[in-house]
């Protein structure tokens, strides 16, 4: 029977309604130094030049220009300007130079720099062997100007953008509130740390590694005890979950089986915007909303759960912070076996990667289970062979470094 909602769809038209149903973000300020990480909310303008004065690129001497053409010269030493300590009066003529040290401010009628190595020092002289070289000045406002926009809304802020910030007098920015991920487990055999396992059960381990995706991609995770598979335990954390955080995550009971929960409330009880999706391994994860609240179901498999994280939870993060970052780093690389695909799916294989002179090789990593957690956290990427691809030996393919 036709399902009333997208069923078994592929990768690209998944991400398509991901797009369409996305959080609202809210802003926060926040003091520089608390927002490594961060999306910016609003644009940042600087409040001073870069630099804010012409100054010496290079410890030496500043001197002027046209009087270093026929080396060697010789000119006299009449101060010194140290970074910190400039003075707005310091100043040569024709003859004169000025020892410099980085940093510090050019004199007023001095155009250029000799190093100090290429400098002879002679009691109050200093001779110099070679012709001064202009491109030792840093002029003001080079770099940047006071009132210009140096970053936009959606950039990602790392350590060079956090150093950036504050040279431009920026202590406080507008930051994307994280969001917050509630983030449940289900199924009867998962026991918690410090239980002992009975036969048929095994330790929880997939919401250990949903938390460190949620953080690592910046936002806050919410982790929930495990919930039993039963509807009304579901119902009630799921209630919780869409009262108290702005995102839930469940693993676990999205199949076809008869105990798979997640499936069976949200049929009956949520709203789906997809459920299955053609992508290898992970292809059971559900979608929709669950009280208002975005819902992702995902697979309990724990290879499944990470994949299907990387692959559709990112992207739906990344969309809804208006931000390309974070994102796992990319690159193409031959394969070296045949990598088994299926018409219309994407196919994420735990893959080694090696470099030599002729470029990356992806080599199939262990044994590819869906179940198989040691595969996925000894390798070093996932393949990204999308519907078009073969999956040969020789071929290019992307992979997504972990
Ligand atoms: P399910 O999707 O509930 O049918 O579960 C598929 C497989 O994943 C089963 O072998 C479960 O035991 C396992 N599994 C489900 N949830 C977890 C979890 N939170 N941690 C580790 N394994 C899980
Ligand atoms: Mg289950």
């Amino acid at each position: 029977m036709a399902k009333p909602y997208p069923y078994f769809i592929s990768l690209s038209e998944a991400r398509e309604l991901l797009e369409e149903n996305l959080a609202t973000i809210t802003s926060e300020i926040l003091p520089l130094d608390k927002c490594l990480g961060r999306i910016l909310f609003s644009p940042v303008k600087a409040y001073v030049n870069d630099p804010p004065f012409d100054n010496s690129s290079m410890d030496g001497f500043a001197v002027m220009y046209n009087d270093t053409l026929s080396p060697p010269t010789t000119l006299s030493i009449i101060g010194q300007s140290v970074a910190g300590k400039g003075n707005i009066t310091a100043s040569i003529t024709n003859s004169q130079a000025y020892k410099i040290m980085t940093g510090a401010p050019m004199p007023t009628g001095a155009d250029s720099i000799i190093p100090i190595e290429d400098c002879e020092i002679k009691g109050e002289n200093v001779i110099l062997h070679h012709r001064s070289k202009p491109h030792y000045v840093r002029n003001k406002g080079e770099n940047f100007q006071s009132g210009q926009i140096i970053l936009s809304k959606g950039d990602y802020l790392g350590p060079e953008q956090m150093s950036l910030c504050a040279a431009s007098g920026n202590f406080e920015l507008s930051v994307v509130k994280k969001l917050r991920f509630a983030v449940i487990s289900t199924g009867d055999e998962l026991k918690s740390k410090g239980e002992k396992l009975d036969y048929g059960e095994i330790y929880e381990s997939n919401s250990y590694g949903i938390c460190g995706l949620i953080e690592s991609y910046g936002h806050h995770a919410v982790k929930y005890d495990s919930v039993i598979d039963d509807i009304d335990s579901l119902r009630k954390t799921l209630n919780d979950a869409a009262e108290n955080c702005d995102v839930i995550i469940t693993s676990g009971g999205v199949s076809m089986g008869d105990r798979d929960f997640v499936r069976k409330i949200m049929e009956e009880e949520g709203d789906i915007k997809f459920w299955r999706v053609k992508m290898r391994p992970g292809s059971p994860p559900i979608f929709g909303h669950w009280s208002g609240t975005p819902i992702f179901g995902l697979p309990g498999n724990p290879v499944s759960s990470h994949v299907v994280f990387r692959a559709l939870v990112a992207h739906w993060i990344r969309k809804t912070t208006g931000s390309e970052k974070p994102k796992e780093i990319e690159i193409d690389a031959k394969l070296s076996h045949d990598i088994k695909t299926s018409p219309d799916f994407t196919t994420f294989r735990r893959v080694s990667v090696y470099r030599d002179n002729i470029g990356y090789t992806a080599e199939l990593k262990g044994h590819q289970g869906s179940g198989n957690i040691a595969g996925i956290a000894h390798s070093d990427g996932l393949t990204i062979l999308g519907p078009e691809c073969q999956g040969l030996a020789g071929d290019i393919c992307r992979i997504m470094l972990l």
